[in-house]
């Protein structure tokens, strides 16, 4: 019997793991909720995805009242019944909704209804029993009812890290995030003229992978810059056994959902890396894997230097596939990580 999967909030990330949920053998997509018609639902309906009304009395995004025609059954879409309805199909929820509304629902809804759900990286670590990342912490994750998958720039950073430490060992990390201003649809955030740093230390990162890689030494920093594509992450770690160049890129590309790009092959820049996820024909043109600069990896003593590329929009989507497979009792991780990888083309 396949795994039965409702998505609740079909934005950035939520029409993406709606995505990948129906290219897997072993999961079947129920549904997806609506709080009303716009571009993204009529999408879903054009791919014969179910649709589910949700209205819980909150204004689901901004200026919707300003609307007349926002009704699902105005704009030719019946929905195949209400959110209620959908939790009582499914065995799993991925919550994808904008951050604080997913501990309400989890209250009012997936705890009484017995469902497992799957949070986001917007969530804070104690609204699961595990925050996840599939390659570093997979057993960590076995049956459990919540499992919070960490945002985009934590996963990027487990996923090099916990390389690097397996291999090699790590005293202490200190990371930079630049950070992507906003998504590419995103038309209310910004900056689009300044860079801003976060005047927090440590920015919330560097706890933040803590809850995942347990006990690294790591102290990030943070700033958001006028792009919408990728962010880009610094990262200095020292490390307890001497490398070459040549391992760390041996160890990255070995390293599953980690590839290294080359200057020497014309990725100079985060736009030509999404260029390129474009070139290969990846859906939606996305890049899930966590890309470093093969040119831009040093050594100097112990001390490793190399920048990565995160796409925000992406990465975060495997592992979502793989915490509902860890969630439902599927105990062999390295297995449920190649379905997934095999199913989206990922290295
Ligand atoms: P989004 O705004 O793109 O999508 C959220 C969706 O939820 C929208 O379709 C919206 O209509 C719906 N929604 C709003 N209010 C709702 C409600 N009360 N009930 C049900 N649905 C509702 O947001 P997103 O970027 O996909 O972020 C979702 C989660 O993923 C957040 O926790 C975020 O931090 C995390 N995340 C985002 C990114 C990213 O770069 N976008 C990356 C990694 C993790």
């Amino acid at each position: 019997m396949p795994i039965k999967v409702g998505i609740i909030g079909y934005g950035t990330i939520g029409k993406r793991v709606a995505d990948a949920v129906r290219l897997q053998k072993d999961m079947k997509l129920i549904g997806v909720t609506a709080h009303c018609y716009n571009y993204k639902i009529h999408a879903a309906h054009t791919l014969g995805i179910p649709i589910y009304e949700i209205d819980d009395g909150v204004e689901a995004e901004n200026h919707l009242s300003k609307y007349p025609s926002e009704s699902l059954k105005d704009n030719g879409i019946k929905p195949a019944g209400k959110f209620e309805d959908l939790l009582d199909n499914v065995d799993v929820v991925v919550d994808a909704t904008p951050k604080n509304i997913a501990d309400k629902y989890k209250e009012q809804f997936y705890k009484p209804k017995k469902i497992k759900a799957i949070f986001e990286g917007g969530e804070k670590h104690s609204i699961a029993e595990c925050s996840f990342v599939a390659q570093c912490n997979y057993e960590e994750a076995v049956g459990k009812e919540f499992i919070r998958v960490v945002s985009c720039n934590t996963t990027g950073l487990c996923r090099t890290l916990h390389a690097v430490n397996q291999a090699y060992g790590i005293e202490s990390v200190h990371a930079t995030m630049v950070r992507r201003a906003a998504d590419p649809w995103d038309i209310y955030h910004g900056p689009i003229n300044a860079i801003v740093p976060v005047l927090e230390l440590p920015s919330h990162h560097g706890p933040d992978v803590r809850t995942v890689l347990h006990g690294l030494e790591i102290f990030t920093t943070a700033m958001s810059v006028p792009t919408t594509i990728m962010h880009v992450h610094s990262i200095i770690a020292d490390v307890k056994k001497e490398a070459s160049v040549k391992d760390i890129v041996e160890l990255f590309n070995d390293t599953t959902r980690i590839r290294t790009v080359k200057n020497t092959e014309r990725v100079r820049s985060t736009a030509e890396i999404m260029e390129f996820a474009r070139d290969i024909g990846r859906l939606r043109g996305d890049m899930p894997e966590i890309c470093v600069w093969e040119e831009a990896i040093g050594i100097h003593k112990k001390k490793l230097f190399y920048l990565q590329a995160i796409h925000q929009e992406s990465n975060v989507v495997p592992e979502n596939i793989d915490a509902i497979r860890a969630s439902m009792g599927f105990k062999d991780g390295v297995k449920s990580i190649k379905m997934t990888n095999e199913s989206l083309g990922i290295k």
